[in-house]
Parts: C-alpha cells; structure tokens; sequence
C-alpha cells in the first residue's frame, strides 16, 4: 500500500465542506485521496513538506487543440474567420501522424509544468486513425489525465468529394477506439466525442452525431461560434426531438440567444467557455455572466496555443476580468456607479478551472476538488515565491497572482509528474527538439505550397 503524506500545507481543498485548511495534511493512498485534515500518523508514508506551499487541486483545462502545439503564436494576429481559412484548410492539412504525436506530447507536458492534471484534448486534425492513434498515443506518453475528444477535420471541400459538414462522424472509428484503446473509466485516458454540431454540419449530420454519442455513453462536445450557423435553428429542432442532454457540451456559445442558453441549460447542456480566444478571434463577449444570471456555471479552457498561453491561471484571470469589466460597465449604465462590491470571487473562478471542469467531463466524482475517494491530482504551489508573499487569502493568490513559475509539484493519480519546479519526464529535450523540427517543417511546406501557387 502505496502511501504519500503531503504535511502542512494551506489546503485549498475546493470542497465545500472541508473549507480550507492552514497546516492541512493530504494523505495519499494508492492513487487517490485517502485523507483530508490535520496532523495525521501515517507511519510508512513517504512524507512530503508542504509548509511553503498552497496544496490545490489539479486544474481541470476544458478544452484545448493540442495538435497545435508546434504552432505556437502564428495565430496570435488572426481572425477567427482567418484562422479557418489559414490554419484549418491550410496548416492542418500539413500534418502527418508523427506531427501530431510529438505536438500531443509536448503541449500536454506543458499543461502538466502549468499545473493542469486533466486536459479535454480536442483533436480535430485526424484525417487518417493514424493521425487519431499518434494523438492518443502523445497523451497516454505524457502520463497527463486526459479526456481525448475525437474530431474530425475541416479542409476545404475537394472536387468529387463531400464537404465535411455532409460526413456523419465514423462510427467505425469510434467502435475500434472503444475497442482498441479505451477500456475502462479507470484509466487515465478516456474517450469523448468532438463533433461538428449543428453549427458546422447539416442538420441530418447533427442528429446522427447526437445519436451516436448517446449510444455508446460518450459526451459529444461541440463548437458554436464563429461565422454564421450552418443550421440557426438546429439547437431548438434538437431539443424538440429530445436529443439534447447532460452529455452534451458546448464550446464558447457567444452568439446563442438567452432563450436557446436557458433551453439547453434546462436539457443538462454544459459550457465550455475561452475566453482569451475568444476576445482575441472575435467570437464576441465571454457568456460567463450570462450563464451565471441563469444558475449555471462554466468551464474554462485554453483552446488554442497558436494563439495564446497554455496556462490554466492566465485563463481564469481573463475570465474573471473580463467578466467584471462586462459587469461593472452595465452597472454603470445601468445604475449610474459601480456594484456595491465585485461581482464574482476569485474563488468562483477558481472553481470554474477546477470542479466545474471536472463536472463537463463528467467526472466530479472522480476530480475537481481534494476530496476523500477522488482521485490524487494535485499541485503545490510555492508560496514563499517573489510574487505570491504575504499571502492573505490563498483562493486570490491562485487566482489573481500565481502562474507557472509557482507550480512546484504536480501529482496525478498518486504520481508525481513535476517535483521542485521540474518536469520529471525523461527525455525532455529531445523531445522539444523534435516538435521545433515539426513545427518548423510545417510552417516551411506551407510557404513552398503558397510559392508553388503564386507561379
Ligand atoms: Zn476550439
């Protein structure tokens, strides 16, 4: 028996009956959480001092294109509608499985060094089960805890082919992942659906998805943002036919109506909001408030390293920020002065990149908060750190001041994968060698592409 006392640390458990804990004990036991609370006897434990530390647990990134590691900033100055065009019906077509691998790989090492333990990776450049099977492969080699939705990709339709929103998403392929590489809900890899939506594909296409998904116990998550639907209407005529549920899951949301957010909401529908992306690309305003007026709450991710950081913190930040400012400009307005306080805690954002994470990809009873019987993922952050001193209230520490340079230790499932600011991963050089020379692999067969077209 496998034992691992984390002493003395201010535990942020992010349960709301354990609170927070000044010179809180965690006791690990064969991967999960055993214990929560004070000055435990664990005779035989490896004992871990977490005095000068902030014990939280794993961030939970809701939804990022790790495909796009190697990629990194060459999106930073485009539109959304510019990003289709150039990185979906241009880059992405550039790829080969091994591409796609080593860019998993990386991006999800980096997510582990940001303090992220579960990552919803939605990979939607898979245009071969190769490609699909290099994705899965650089996940379950970072040893990150991941939930792999499996896409599918958007190139510009060719003669005599069908456009990608006419193609159902392959029921043989989701049969022979089942079979191949997903067994049981116990492991750390998982399998998820990342289908079109009526937002990208007809709405025939739509329903055989929704139907899909549903049969085999999957969520289907779904982008709705961007340039106009392909069906307006498709979110209510799914409704109507029952086939919208809890195992749905939207990804941004900017444009839906208030109606059509409380007529999903009521369905079970979870949200998945980016909020840098999405002010970045011109999705429009985060729904967070929206959603919040109507009782529910989001998860947050990164979406795109081509664009912006992969760090969990930053995107609560900008979340949070972003959404005061939306709050405070209609109080304004509105009222005519400022609310009499802020309108949403640290704390609540906190929980948006933690259990409400855990909650869309349904495993809030698995992770999301330091809870006896869930699962060991979680970080320690360095609070004795330049920026992190005196530390008054540790949830707006987290929040509002710490990144990266903090994540002192990550752990998932019992295991540590960052210990004393390192990354534990062997071999990681070698391995960011080989994404560069992907990525610049990449960027160089589009450039003889264009020149080859430009003659
Ligand atoms: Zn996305």
């Amino acid at each position: 028996m496998a034992e691992t006392l984390i002493r003395g640390g201010l535990v942020v458990t992010m349960d709301s009956s354990l609170g927070d804990l000044a010179q809180g004990d965690v006791l690990v036991r064969d991967g999960q959480i055993a214990a929560v609370g004070r000055q435990f006897s664990a005779p035989g434990a490896t004992v871990i001092d977490a005095h000068d530390m902030i014990v939280a647990p794993g961030l939970v990134n809701a939804h990022m294109h790790t495909w796009q590691t190697g990629l990194r900033g060459v999106a930073a100055n485009w539109t959304i509608l510019e990003y289709f065009k150039k990185m979906h019906a241009g880059l992405a077509t550039l790829f080969t499985p091994e591409d796609i691998r080593i860019a998993t790989l990386v991006g999800a090492l980096n997510q582990i060094n940001c303090g992220t333990t579960t990552l919803a990776d939605w990979c939607h450049n898979n245009p071969t089960p190769a490609h699909t099977d290099a994705g899965i492969d650089g996940l379950a080699e970072s040893q990150i805890r991941a939930v792999f939705f499996h896409g599918s990709p958007k190139p510009d339709p060719k003669p005599g082919q069908k456009p990608f929103w006419e193609v159902p998403h392959p029921r043989s392929e989701v049969e022979r992942l089942l079979k191949t590489r997903f067994g049981s809900r116990d492991q750390l890899l998982t399998l998820g659906l990342a289908i079109l939506g009526p937002h990208y594909s007809t709405y025939e296409v739509a329903v055989d998805d929704f139907k899909l998904a549903r049969e085999f116990g999957l969520i289907a998550s779904m982008h709705c943002a961007g340039a106009a639907a392909r069906v307006p209407d498709g979110w209510d005529r799914l409704g109507e036919a029952g086939l919208l549920g809890d195992n749905n899951n939207i990804v941004h949301g900017n444009d839906l109506t208030d109606q059509q957010l409380k007529f999903m909401l009521d369905r079970g529908v979870s949200f998945s909001l980016t909020p840098e992306t999405e002010m970045f690309q011109g999705h429009g305003f985060a729904i967070t408030g929206r959603l919040r007026d109507l009782g529910a709450q989001p998860s947050l991710g990164v979406d795109l390293e081509s664009c912006v950081s992969g760090d969990m913190f930053t995107v609560a930040r900008m979340a949070l920020a972003s959404q005061k400012a939306f709050d405070n400009a209609r109080s304004k307005q509105r009222d005519g002065k400022l609310p009499d306080t802020g309108t949403i805690t640290a704390r609540e954002a906190l929980s948006w990149i933690t259990v409400e994470g855990a909650r869309m990809l349904k495993m809030q009873d698995r992770i999301g908060s330091l809870t006896p019987g869930k699962q060991a993922d979680l970080i320690l952050v360095r609070a004795t750190d330049l920026n992190m001193q005196p530390l008054h209230d540790p949830a707006a520490a987290l929040v509002t001041q710490a990144g990266l340079a903090n994540v002192d230790s990550v752990m998932i499932a019992g295991e540590f994968r960052k210990r004393h600011g390192r990354m534990l991963f062997t071999d990681l050089a070698s391995r960011q060698q080989q994404l560069v020379t992907s990525g610049l692999r990449i960027m160089r067969e589009l450039e003889t592409r264009l020149q080859a077209t430009a003659h």
